[in-house]
């Protein structure tokens, strides 16, 4: 079977497919995967041939492209379109040439589903979030029903439409691209249980659980309570991790800290506590007794697999959405502020309080007795075969 793979450059959104494309290969089948060079090393070594899409792309771009993507919709979707356009001619050419049974495309490199939609194709999206629907949306801050209302609205998303339709997109509105439903064939890298809502999801969702790749250093436990810290590789916030050092610091805990991606690291700093720029976060989890995270999905579902309790700490609507989850299924507590007594007080509480240990232990074993890889790949050769 010939697969083609579309992710966004982005850690969070191609890691947990790498394990899918390797069993693939692994099994005979051909996957092309249309990423960028950062990660080209990683996706040939599971076995797939790299497409780079890094000439391609968007059309023109502004110096506050950044900012005016999370605040502004319309540009949002004129940055879709915009990708969609600038890499319609090599994705099109290739696609005829390589005449695939499948595309599988990121929930949001919606150049991919739109590139099955073009070619009638089957397609599968890889979701490395939550699933979303108008149910579990409510546990965005931003619902997508507010959102969608709103880019419904504006006659500038009707123009980028028509600019899909005239390169030959059969799209008849924003909602086609930016929804999935119950007839979309979709992997998600979680289980059922920490799915919100996941009863409203039909059985073309696969609840596969997260990826956890194999641990590669080894930590030395030095204290009867370990905490790992992380804000993940995109957040920094230096004023937190000096309240958690100067805090934690009058403790007897291990505390672990990986910076992420700034490498600064801070002076004088107490002798039960380690600052790294970045961590084998397997490796560390494993012998983490709480994990005061930004909520990541990739980091929280990290954590929760190796049963530790998370302190919440969430930065986007997104990760807001895991730390909501994550707390109602009593596998975590939410921190207040960044004082320095909320964070002793909450860490406290998580660590002596044996319930939230419980309740990380259940969501573990839900993540452990899903269907995995095998059941990804399984669900990927049907469809694929079916044509
Ligand atoms: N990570 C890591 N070492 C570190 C910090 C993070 O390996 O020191 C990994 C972590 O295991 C996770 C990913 O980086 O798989 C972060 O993804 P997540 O979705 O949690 O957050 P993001 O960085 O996308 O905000």
């Amino acid at each position: 079977m010939k697969i083609i793979w579309f992710c966004i450059p982005a850690h969070g959104h191609t890691n947990p497919t790498l394990g899918i494309v390797r069993a693939l290969t692994g099994a005979g089948h051909t996957v092309y995967y249309f990423s960028y060079e950062m990660f080209r090393e990683k996706i040939e070594g599971v076995g797939a041939t790299f497409f780079p899409c890094d000439d391609y792309n968007f059309e023109e771009q502004d110096a506050d492209f950044a900012e005016k993507f999370g605040k502004d919709q319309s540009f949002a979707v004129k940055l879709m379109v915009s990708a969609t356009i600038g890499l319609d001619g090599m994705v099109s050419e290739k696609i005829k040439e390589l005449q695939p049974d499948l595309i599988v495309s990121d929930s949001v490199a919606f150049w991919g589903k739109l590139a099955s939609m073009k070619f009638g194709l089957p397609y599968i999206c890889s979701t490395t979030t939550f699933a979303f629907n108008r149910y579990s949306g409510k546990y965005n801050s931003h619902g997508i029903g507010e959102t969608l209302r709103m880019l419904l609205a504006m006659p500038e998303v009707n123009r980028q439409i028509k600019r899909l339709r005239d390169k030959g997109y059969p799209v008849k509105g924003i909602l086609d691209i930016v929804t999935n439903d119950n007839d979309t064939n979709t992997i998600v890298y979680t289980s059922k249980y920490y799915q919100p809502c996941a009863e409203t999801f039909s059985d073309r969702y696969h609840f596969i659980g997260p990826s956890i790749r194999p641990i590669t250093q080894k930590y030395e436990k030095t204290a009867e309570k370990t905490v790992y810290i992380s804000m993940g590789t995109v957040n920094n916030n230096r004023e937190f991790y000096r309240n958690c050092i100067e805090v934690l610091g009058k403790t007897d805990y291990q505390v672990i800290i990986s910076m992420g991606t700034n490498p600064d690291h801070f002076d004088n700093l107490p002798s039960n506590i380690q600052i790294y720029e970045s961590v084998d976060q397997m490796a560390v989890l494993s012998i983490a007794d709480a994990f005061i995270t930004h909520c990541g999905m990739n980091s929280a579902s990290e954590g929760l697999y190796f049963g530790v309790p998370l302190i919440l700490f969430p930065q986007t609507p997104e990760q807001g959405a895991v730390a909501k989850r994550t707390a109602e299924l009593g596998a975590g507590l939410k921190l207040p502020s960044i004082k320095q007594q909320d964070i002793l007080k909450c860490l406290t509480r998580v660590l002596e309080e044996p319930g939230f240990k419980e309740g990380a232990g259940k969501v573990s074993e839900s993540f452990k007795n899903a269907g995995g890889i095998e059941e990804a790949v399984a669900f990927i050769e049907r469809i694929g075969n079916k044509q």
